[in-house]
């Protein structure tokens, strides 16, 4: 019988399996190396397959009350912002600043009576035992340790295998702006993509004031920062970008700090467990963001475990079948996302068009496929067998 669990992380994943495993009456402890945990302020989109979980762990209602449900989203071209197609959202599709993700899950948490251990690094940990070692010097012993600490992960590094985060080639450029500054279309305040010649763009309101998030991706050979996410300047995204729409630039030109990114991934592990220890989040399937599932899919990683300790006694039963509902959902998921930025990106002007032929047919299928993604009712049907 699983009693206590040390949670190693505070970010989407390290929070969700946090607070779902207090609400059923755990105790958990969540040890995080920052000093506080404070989310870099930029958006994150939530899909129906998150946004179900969330609604079953009772907190879509704050959720959606600091987010915004942008009911639309367009697919442009990157020159006149031409709508190629559109499609209609619901409010289960929400934006949000992460600060208010973040915030809420471990509010809820500590709410609940979970303790969030601040500036303690986990440096090693011992799967057979339990015991953890932390950067104070202290070793704790837990019956179950969740390995939610991003996709450098040492941890899994450690204990799991030795692949190392490798860059994509892509480089994400973020900032923030606000509703006065968007592009003056009908739909600019809905989520909008824009595909182009080696790079997409995206933007949407988060519902924190009129913050407005954006992204654009570029295709770049060269990732030489020591760090992956710098200050970048605008002159340098605005000259990368040259040539896309100007109320398009004009909107990044307006953001006041700009950030960039490499984007790295590494591919899954053979198993997400190993004795006591289990790997969720970007820790387990760090993906490149093209379909905005790795919070998505961090959310169902701890969702599934919750339930799965609920409903088994078990250990063994239960990293088993944590890991083969897991394990292949999170690696089709991540192969669709890298597919999705070749997609976006073709430069040829005869294969754009018929990229964009294509995403005209398929998108709607695509993206209810995607969304439409059942967990509960996945997991109600292991029971019934
Ligand atoms: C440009 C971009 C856009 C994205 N957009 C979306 C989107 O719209 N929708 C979506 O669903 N996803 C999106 N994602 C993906 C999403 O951000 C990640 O999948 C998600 O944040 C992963 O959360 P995590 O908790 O697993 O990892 P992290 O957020 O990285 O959290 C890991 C935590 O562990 C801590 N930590 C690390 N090592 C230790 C240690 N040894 N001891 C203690 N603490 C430790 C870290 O300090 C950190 O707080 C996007 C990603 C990018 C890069």
């Amino acid at each position: 019988m699983l009693r206590n669990i040390a949670v190693i992380g505070a970010g989407v994943s390290g929070l969700t399996v946090g607070y779902a495993l207090k609400k059923i009456g755990l105790e958990v402890e969540i040890f995080e190396r920052s000093q506080s945990i404070e989310e870099f302020g930029a958006g994150i989109t939530l899909s129906k397959n998150a946004t179900l979980l969330l609604q079953d762990l009772e907190l879509m209602e704050v959720l959606s009350s600091k987010g915004y449900c942008p009911m639309d989203s367009f697919i442009r071209d990157y020159r006149k912002a031409k709508v190629i197609k559109s499609k209609k959202l619901d409010k289960n599709f929400i934006t949000l600043d992460r600060r208010d993700l973040v915030s809420t899950l471990s509010h809820r948490f500590e709410e609940l009576g979970g303790s969030i251990i601040l500036d303690s690094e986990i440096e090693a940990v011992d799967p057979i035992s339990g015991e953890i070692s932390i950067s104070t010097h202290k070793r704790k012993t837990y019956d179950l340790i969740l390995i939610c600490d991003g996709i450098k992960s040492s941890l899994r590094e450690l204990y799991f295998d030795d692949q190392k985060p490798q860059f994509t080639e892509y480089v994400a450029w973020r900032g923030m702006t606000s509703l006065e500054d968007l592009p003056k279309f009908e739909g600019n305040d809905k989520v909008n993509v824009y595909y182009g010649p080696g790079g997409h763009c995206v933007h949407y309101p988060t519902g924190r004031g009129d913050l407005v998030n954006f992204i654009a991706i570029e295709h770049n050979v060269i990732w030489s920062e020591e760090s992956w996410k710098i200050k970048g300047s605008k002159a340098e995204l605005l000259e990368s970008f040259k040539g896309w729409n100007e109320d398009l630039l004009s909107m990044f030109d307006s953001s006041q700090e700009i950030y960039k990114w490499g984007i790295f991934e590494r591919p899954l592990p053979d198993k997400l467990y190993r004795d006591k220890c289990i790997l969720l989040g970007d820790a387990a399937h760090p993906m490149v963001p093209f379909l905005g599932q790795g919070g998505c899919l961090a959310i169902e990683d701890a969702y599934c475990l919750m339930s799965l300790i609920k409903d088994k006694q078990d250990l063994n039963s239960i990293v088993q079948e944590y890991d083969r509902l897991r394990n292949s959902r999170s690696r089709w998921i991540q192969k669709r996302s890298k597919l999705q930025g070749i997609f976006n990106h073709v430069s040829n002007p005869i294969i754009a068009k018929i990229r964009n032929f294509v995403t005209k047919i398929i998108m709607n299928n695509s993206v209810n496929k995607l969304h439409s993604y059942n967990l509960i009712k996945e997991l109600s049907e292991i029971k019934k067998i």
